[in-house]
């Protein structure tokens, strides 16, 4: 069991996620983002820590010095608005090899900046040339947004970016692509799985297996189902590290519909005094989630109001949902082929300079969080009226105009100018990531024997960690940026899942011993002898005469381990530690059966009883490692 983890960004705040994990030798990088809220160094993850780190030099002691110089003058002048300083890595004497060497996989969660912006920079500029995956939406998407921040850099703060648009097709034409559920293998040994992460179209949560040492990532996610897509689910797997974002990690928010029905009254208060409503938002994302929202308020209570929707992105945003219409929700899938729910009736788009315009109307600008292209600018025309209002329907990094305002602040300095604001300023959280009670169940859904708490901002997180303290059996960390985290106390999987498993037996069995004639049932995941995920296994527990308890198991497999297995569990009667097992448990086969399914699959059927006196509250000790041996056995023969 090896493995480490180094945060590059991501490391105790929101913004440039970038996180590398060292497993048995392989490295991948989860993640490549750059941060919103700063324009200088700390935009970037320190990717030549990478080389420095990975791969010792010669001249190492003097470039540490060289960077301790700098570190001091950076932090000197970290208010300074200097875009070139951002891209200081890039005149580093790297060998452009460098990073292909010490970089074995790289990992993209989802398109929003923060966790992809730096891809161009890391492979374009700085010579990555490895293996690169993400989903099919967000490789779709990427070209949008990279170029969209591209210009955002270029046009919006007067600098011109140093990336071109023909390397930003570049970058993303290196990509490969999964499906939800599909594992991958790279270098013989490293076994990617993808699963749903909901937040935004494409959004994915990775499991990372190294010859079973077993690491998941959630990137963002989102546990609720919405108004587009569905909610974030893992199954139990039992890795010995999950990372988790913990953006809301210290809040429990309303239910969507109060936020909902709030957004709407802020809208309706703001039109009728004759004001102009300004929803900074992202392009792709909660956009839809607002404008199916409104569109369809409109539709019911015949609004007049104009709403627009202004960024460059806008009129490609429909093509990308008609698109991956199989990643919506149940409901968005259900009324695809007689309408399309982002044809909207009343959001219309707009490239008109509304700022001046002294109507009552509705704005969506990108990008969110105010920092910078058209919501930036029509805030700097809006925010001086008393009768406007600006929602801000999501997390904005510190630094970011924003987040300014969120805090209160009632003037604000906007490319030299200083801006007034007078206009009312709301909070409304309809940020696709879960809160606290999601990230919860995310977490005892999952079982990590150890959590590590990334993306989010320091207090979130410390609340976090409190909470979970409180409610979950695994070890909880949270690192900062370049810090070194090992691991070397986790055991394997096979043996925390079947401890956990036995624990849970043992709940149950009070249950079922204090409610006779209630069964309790228990779900879990089963693989096959190379850790493979195959299939779900049902454990339903009820009471017997003689009290004794039956597990009745059904397994549904679908691949052919299905008749491996069932001769497992035939032989297993034969082996000595069943007999143990039977001894100190009075465990017992009763029947086993295995039949084909309506669909081809293989069902097996497994019943055993045993004495619940002997398995009580002591069992999990040191004398019963042999029990959980044996469990494991039966658990690898089933
Ligand atoms: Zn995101």
């Amino acid at each position: 069991m090896d493995i480490k983890i180094y945060p590059l960004g991501a490391g105790r705040e929101v913004g440039r996620s970038c996180l590398i994990i060292t497993i048995n030798n392989y490295r991948i990088m989860l993640d490549c983002g750059v941060h919103m809220g700063y324009n200088d160094e700390r935009k970037f993850p320190e990717f030549q820590r990478l080389i420095k780190k990975f791969k010792k030099t010669q001249i190492e002691e003097k470039e540490k010095e060289k960077e301790k110089q700098q570190e001091t003058l950076n932090n000197n002048n970290n208010t300074n608005n200097n875009i070139n300083a951002t891209y200081k890595f890039v005149d580093k004497k790297n060998n452009n090899q460098d990073y292909s060497n010490v970089v074995d996989l790289l990992i993209i969660s989802h398109f929003h900046l923060d966790h992809c912006g730096a891809l161009p920079f890391f492979t374009e500029l700085l010579g990555y040339k490895g293996p690169i995956l993400c989903s099919q939406p967000t490789k779709a998407i990427l070209p949008v947004t990279l170029e969209d921040f591209r210009k955002v850099m270029s046009e919006y703060k007067g600098q011109m970016s140093i990336l071109k648009p023909e390397q930003i097709k570049n970058c993303v034409s290196k990509i490969e692509t999964i499906e939800i559920n599909e594992t991958r293998i790279y270098k013989n040994d490293i076994k990617v799985t993808c699963f749903y992460a909901g937040h935004v179209l494409g959004a994915c949560m990775f499991l990372i297996d190294v010859n079973g040492n077993r690491v998941t990532y959630t990137g963002d996610c989102n546990t609720i189902i919405d108004r587009h897509l569905s909610g974030a689910y893992m199954p139990k797997i039992y890795p010995d590290i999950l990372m988790t974002e913990t953006t809301y990690g210290d809040k429990i928010r309303q239910t969507k519909r109060i936020r909902e029905r709030e957004f709407i009254k802020k809208i309706e208060e703001t039109l009728s005094r004759g004001g102009k409503v300004l929803i900074p938002i992202f392009a792709l994302g909660r956009a839809q989630e607002l404008c199916i929202l409104i569109d369809s308020y409109w539709k019911r209570t015949n609004n007049k109001a104009p709403i627009y929707f202004i960024g460059p992105m806008a009129q490609k945003v429909n093509f990308y949902y008609k698109l991956f219409q199989n990643w919506m929700n149940p409901a968005v899938k259900s009324v695809f082929t007689q309408r399309n729910v982002f044809d909207f009736k009343f959001v219309q788009q707009s490239d008109k300079n509304l700022g001046d315009a002294d109507i009552p109307m509705v704005i969506f600008a990108t990008p969110g969080m105010l920092h910078g292209g058209f919501s930036l600018n029509l805030f700097k025309k809006m925010a001086p009226k008393t009768k406007n209002c600006v929602i801000i329907p999501g997390y904005c990094s510190p630094g970011t105009v924003g987040n300014k305002i969120l805090n209160g602040e009632k003037k604000v300095e906007i490319d030299g100018e200083t801006i007034d604001v007078n206009c009312e300023v709301f909070y409304m959280s309809f940020s696709a990531h879960a809160d606290q009670k999601g990230l919860l169940q995310l977490v005892n859904n999952i079982e990590p024997k150890n959590l590590v708490l990334v993306h989010g901002d320091f207090d979130a997180m410390k609340k976090f960690k409190e909470t979970c303290q409180k409610q979950i059996n695994a070890k909880i960390i949270m690192p900062e940026n370049k810090e070194n985290v090992t691991f070397n106390e986790c055991f394997k999987y096979e043996q925390i899942g079947m401890k956990r498993d036995l624990v849970k037996i043992i709940e149950s069995l009070e249950k079922v011993k204090s409610n006779k004639n209630k069964s309790i049932n228990i779900n879990s995941i089963i693989y096959d002898k190379k850790n493979n995920l195959i299939g779900l296994k049902k454990i339903k527990m009820f009471h017997k005469q003689n009290n004794k308890i039956t597990n009745r198991i059904n397994i549904i497999l679908k691949n052919e381990d299905a008749l491996d297995i069932f001769i497992n569990i035939i032989k297993l009667k034969e082996k000595k530690c069943y007999n143990d097992f039977i001894n100190l448990t009075e465990k017992k086969i009763l029947n086993y059966s295995m039949n084909d399914t309506e669909d081809g699959n293989k069902k097996i059927c497994f019943e055993y009883q045993y004495n619940p006196n002997t398995l009580d509250g002591n069992v999990i000790n040191e004398k019963c490692l042999d029990v959980i041996k044996s469990f494991q056995l039966i658990n690898k023969a089933i």
